[in-house]
This record gives structure tokens, C-alpha cells and sequence, in this order.
């Protein structure tokens, strides 16, 4: 198939039935983290780059053959610049009643006629990397046309009217956003902004430029910053209930590595299981980190 891909694990999506609207490598970023590289086509109108109906052919097609928990927008580059875009979502919804997300970069939400695309999605995942324009032109290098504050408006309506489920997904790396200055920014955006959850994820592949992912301290950081919203999804780690685990050591190392935890929570969790602090000098990759007057806890 060209367009449909998968199901692929999703990080948030669980299997995700892919499309992808868009040629390799089309986008209005140039993020430092992509993993597909370096943006060769740059570009900020919207397009159409494919006939609309075979994309819709073989999503049908596929609905038919492979089960999914979502059937996701997302792919080669930024989906929004698909000027079908609301069209396929909509005939995607009258075949089908499994959930259509769309990944974007939330660069056009500004726009009315990419918001009403979108209306109809039952999921939307914008990623936020920044909130202040120098760390913006930094760590995702958009289009010259695009603002800041222009993206975050558009976030913030878009957030009043959508009427699906919508969270906001920051990439955290070290040394472009991971610092207290970027952190409050992004801060003070999501609380206009409102979204109904935040991940926080890190570089976990080969990016188009040599960077690396937030470490322990800048983890805590955004943790302590951004407040109890923040979900750090790994994908090597699933969903976590204590039940799910035979011992204290394999619990710590599942939450810590996913989530980390003030010494005051850690020490309630370990009472679940008849412990406390002290198993910590028995499980390896346990760091200790203070940040702001107050100890946390994460595996790495
Ligand atoms: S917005 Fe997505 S596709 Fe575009 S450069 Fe950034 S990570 Fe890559």
C-alpha cells in the first residue's frame, strides 16, 4: 500500500493503523529531533499532493482486513498542509467507527480551515516544543512565516472548540528545551492552551541532528515545572498497575523509568508493598535528583 501503514504499537495510540497524506519529508519544521531527517521541502501552503480517493481506497481496504485501536493521521510529514485532509477524515468516519487521531505539529491551528478539518477527529495530538520564539526557532526551525504566539493562539482556540480528546506532546531535548527559562514558557502556553493531558517524551531514534534526549535532571525539571499533567511515555515500558508486578523492585523500576516521583509519593507507593526507602540501594539505575528543595526519584 502507499498511503496505509501498520498497525504499528503507538506510544499513545496503541495499534495504530497509519496514513500518511503527505510526500517524505514535506514540512513547515525542520525539527532537530526528526527522525526522518533533515526538511527537504519547506513549505507553509496547504496542498493537495495525492488523489484523494485512492487514499481513501486503501484505508478502506485496510479497515477490512487488520483490527486497530486508531487510525492515525501521521507519517512522512506535517498532515495538516493536506489540503483533503477534512475530507478524508470525514469519509474516514461515516466507514468506520474506530477512532481517528491526527499527529501534527499544531503550526496551522491558527487557521479556521484547518481547525474545521480537524473538527471531526476523535482524537488530536499537537506537539508543543517551545512557547518562547528564540527556543521555537531552535529546536524545530519552522518556516519563516510562522510566529510563536501565532501557534499558540491558534492552540488555544482550537483547544475551545475541538470537541474530542486533545493533549499536547512535547519532545524533550537536552540542552534546546529542557532548561527552567523554556520550561516556564511552555508553562504558561499550556495553561492558556488547556489541552486534556500532556506527554512529555524524549528522542528515543536516530534524529537529523546529532542530539540527545533529556537527561534525569531535565526529566525532574519539566516534571516540577509543568506539574502533575505530564505523563512520560516510554515505549518500552506499558501501561502501569501496581497488581501487574510479583515484587517492590519491579514495581520501582516500571514507574520511575515511565514517571518520576517526589521522595514524599515514592515513600507511599512502597507502603503497598510493605517497604520503604532502604530497597532502593537494592535495585540498580535508581537516581537520586533534587530540584527546587525537593528530592525525586527516576530509573534510567
Ligand atoms: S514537525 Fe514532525 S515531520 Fe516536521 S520536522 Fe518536526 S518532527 Fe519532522
Amino acid at each position: 500500500m502507499k498511503f496505509v501503514y501498520g498497525p504499528v504499537p503507538s506510544r499513545r495510540l496503541g495499534r495504530s493503523l497509519g496514513i500518511n497524506v503527505i510526500p517524505f519529508k514535506t514540512c513547515n519544521y525542520s525539527c532537530v529531533y526528526c527522525q526522518l531527517g533533515k526538511t527537504t521541502d519547506m513549505i507553509n501552503e496547504r496542498r493537495i499532493f495525492f488523489p484523494k480517493e485512492e487514499i481513501l481506497g486503501e484505508v478502506v481496504e485496510a479497515i477490512g482486513k487488520v483490527e486497530a485501536d486508531h487510525i492515525t493521521f501521521a507519517g512522512e510529514g506535517e498532515p495538516t498542509l493536506c489540503k483533503d485532509l477534512g475530507w478524508l477524515i470525514d469519509r474516514i468516519k461515516v466507514c468506520t467507527d474506530v477512532p481517528v487521531a491526527v499527529l501534527t505539529n499544531g503550526s496551522l491551528l491558527y487557521r479556521k480551515d484547518v481547525r474545521e478539518d480537524l473538527a471531526n477527529a476523535d482524537v488530536v495530538i499537537p506537539s508543543l516544543d517551545a512557547a518562547d520564539e528564540q527556543t521555537f526557532r531552535r529546536i524545530n526551525r519552522p518556516h519563516r512565516d510562522l510566529r510563536m504566539e501565532e501557534i499558540i493562539e491558534g492552540l488555544e482556540v482550537f483547544g475551545r472548540e475541538f470537541g474530542g480528546k486533545f493533549y499536547i506532546e512535547i519532545m524533550l531535548v537536552k540542552g534546546y528545551n529542557d532548561d527552567e527559562r523554556s520550561l516556564l514558557a511552555i508553562k504558561s502556553a499550556l495553561e492558556r492552551i488547556k489541552p486534556d493531558g500532556v506527554y512529555l517524551l524524549t528522542p528515543t531514534r536516530p534524529t537529523a541532528l546529532k542530539v540527545e534526549p533529556a537527561d534525569e535532571f531535565g526529566i525532574v525539571r519539566a516534571h516540577a515545572i509543568l506539574g502533575e499533567v505530564v505523563d512520560v511515555v516510554n515505549p518500552e515500558v506499558g501501561e502501569f498497575s501496581a497488581e501487574c508486578f510479583s515484587s517492590a523492585e519491579e514495581a520501582v523500576k516500571a514507574l520511575l523509568r515511565r514517571h518520576p516521583m517526589r521522595e514524599d509519593q515514592l515513600k507511599d507507593f512502597l507502603k503497598k508493598f510493605g517497604e520503604d526507602l532502604s530497597i532502593l540501594e537494592r535495585v540498580e539505575g535508581i537516581k537520586r535528583v533534587e530540584y527546587m528543595g525537593r528530592v525525586y526519584y527516576i530509573y534510567r
